[in-house]
């Protein structure tokens, strides 16, 4: 049945959300309104029907404004008297425009955004403060890999969650000395721990200043600490083959075992599943890891927090470096390092290898091999990384969306995913034999979108005296290629496959779609198996 009337409706006090729901289209066609008491309100829309899942979205967005509410039930109406009720709410809207939120209403907005990233899986929040835009603010999210517009806020709500979210949510003990609280111009990180009632998360903050006279505030969301097992490396998506190479890097006594990726390819995770696995088979070994600021609480392992070591006088690259002069000295076995971001760093870890002791880091390098020059950026000389106990082994990872096998469609070769896809596809496989698939948009109930995760596409790098010899002068391709050479002598998804072909084998079974392979690492048939490229040994000086 569809309200025409305004007199037909429950009897109501304000138009409440009017401004904080979804995009342009559904501002025009979807409001909210609340009763006197706080614990009744109605949604008025011009669909017909609204979900559980809409109804919940809107008392989370009422909740996140202050109001209390505990039942709401949806009302079909027509344009026009959507239309009254979204006058109605600007005019309310023109009198506290000036107003800046309280900061108890920025909190629970700030929470109600957490809670929607957490029940939606999303990887990051990205709150975007443009002061100077004509329209509203947007609230994106990443999630399955791909970026969502969440909602739109007013600006002055998007400038209150940045700066209150540093000034009041944030934990003090992962702020840099100097920047207690929030300043516009500076970049800035935090860690920020909620827990509320209805909601654990832990998120870690990075501050940027944006376009114009606007900052940018990204939310990595982390994983739930979880008291169980973290997830095992074949879990992740890595293969039997590579964890098993995994394994025997990790078993060296001494050394470097980098991970390398993008920002947010999961490295940090991988670290976090090998150490688990490392703790509970080498128990008698001490192990401990530098962090900023602390993603997982893991048992058993002495965990640094940067900030504890970060002074007024000693600024985050001095912490590092003291840090890890700090477990030289008190001979652990295993070190894990959040990150190496500097010479001097770099300068305290090869003294820590080099007298015999093991490392595992991340970099951000674009595949395994380019972590060699990764490491000569930050001032390691080629004879020490190809130095016979420095390197234990380079990984490198990527996620990739995991298609839903609920809704995805299998595709064929008459099937439309476009000539230049289709020509690219038939030049590396056989459509008969291939069980690719093809993402449902729209996805159905097993997923979202589509999509149902995401999965590790990776290569293991193990270096042998013929690599170290080639990267020693300088020859990384050559290094490269003669990896690649064991991947062709049957090593299939272990050593040296690309990630891309680990890519292309979820691909062929139907777990990743051809499109997102394709976003991720280029056109597919740039990667071209040359058999002729593996390197003689009579080659060698
Ligand atoms: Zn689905």
């Amino acid at each position: 049945m569809v309200t025409l009337k305004r007199s037909d409706l429950p009897e109501f006090d304000e138009v409440v959300t009017d401004r904080i729901i979804g995009d342009d289209e559904a501002k025009k066609t979807v409001i909210c309104a609340l009763r006197k008491d706080k614990s009744v309100f109605f949604v008025v829309a011009k669909e017909e029907n609204l979900t559980q899942r809409d109804i919940i979205k809107y008392t989370s967005l009422a909740s996140g404004k202050g109001w209390q509410i505990n039942s709401g039930r949806p009302i079909h109406a027509d344009l026009s008297l959507i239309a009254q009720l979204n006058v109605a709410n600007r005019k309310t809207d023109g009198q506290s425009n000036d107003n800046q939120p309280e900061p108890s209403e920025v909190t629970a907005m700030f929470h109600y955004i957490c809670k929607n990233a957490v029940e939606q899986k999303a990887s990051d929040i990205f709150i975007e403060h443009r002061p100077e835009a004509e329209g509203d603010n947007l609230i994106k999210m990443r999630i399955n890999g791909l970026v969502e517009t969440i909602q739109s806020i007013p600006s002055s709500m998007a400038g209150a969650l940045v700066a209150v979210s540093y000034n009041a949510i944030a934990d003090d003990s992962s702020k840099v000395a100097d920047h207690s609280s929030f300043v516009r111009t500076a970049i800035l990180n935090a860690a920020i721990n909620i827990e509320t009632e209805d909601l654990t998360a832990r998120l870690r903050a990075v501050y940027m200043p944006a376009f114009k006279n606007g900052s940018d505030l990204i939310l990595r969301v982390l994983p739930e600490e979880s008291s169980g097992k973290p997830p095992s490396l074949e879990e992740l998506g890595y293969t039997g083959k590579q964890s098993e190479i995994i394994n025997r890097m990790a078993a060296k006594t001494s050394g470097v075992l980098i991970f390398s990726g993008i920002a947010g390819s999961g490295k940090s995770t991988t670290i976090r599943s090998l150490l688990d696995s490392l703790q509970r088979r080498y128990s008698g070994k001490r192990i401990a890891m530098i962090e900023d600021p602390i993603e997982y609480k893991n048992e058993g392992i002495n965990q640094i927090p940067l900030a504890d070591i970060r002074t007024k006088d000693r600024d985050t690259k001095q912490a590092w470096a003291e840090a890890v002069k700090g477990l030289v000295r008190a001979n652990v076995d295993i070190m894990a390092l959040g990150e190496v971001r500097d010479d001097v760093t770099a300068g305290e870890m090869v003294d820590y290898i080099l007298t015999g002791h093991q490392v595992l880091t991340t970099l951000h390098a674009p595949s395994a091999i380019g972590n060699v020059q990764r490491l000569e950026r930050l001032g390691i000389s080629r004879d020490i990384i190809a130095g016979p106990d420095f390197v234990s082994g380079f990984v490198y990872q990527r996620l990739l969306p995991r298609l839903c096998q609920d809704c995805s469609t299998p595709i064929n070769s008459e099937s439309n995913i476009g000539n230049s896809l289709h020509n690219r596809l038939s030049k590396i496989l056989d459509f008969s034999e291939a069980k690719l698939r093809l993402r449902h948009e729209e996805g159905c109930d097993h997923c979202r979108k589509g999509y149902t995760g995401r999965v590790v596409a990776a290569e293991t790098m193990l270096l042998d005296n013929t690599m170290r010899e080639f990267i020693k002068e300088g020859k990384d391709s050559k290094a490269f290629n003669h990896w690649r050479s064991h991947g062709l002598r049957g090593g299939i998804l272990g050593h040296g496959t690309t990630a891309l072909e680990h890519a292309q084998h979820l691909m062929e079974r139907g777990i990743v779609s051809p499109i997102d392979v394709e976003a991720a690492f280029g056109y597919i048939d740039m990667q071209n198996i040359e058999s002729d490229d593996v390197i003689d040994q009579a080659e060698l000086p």
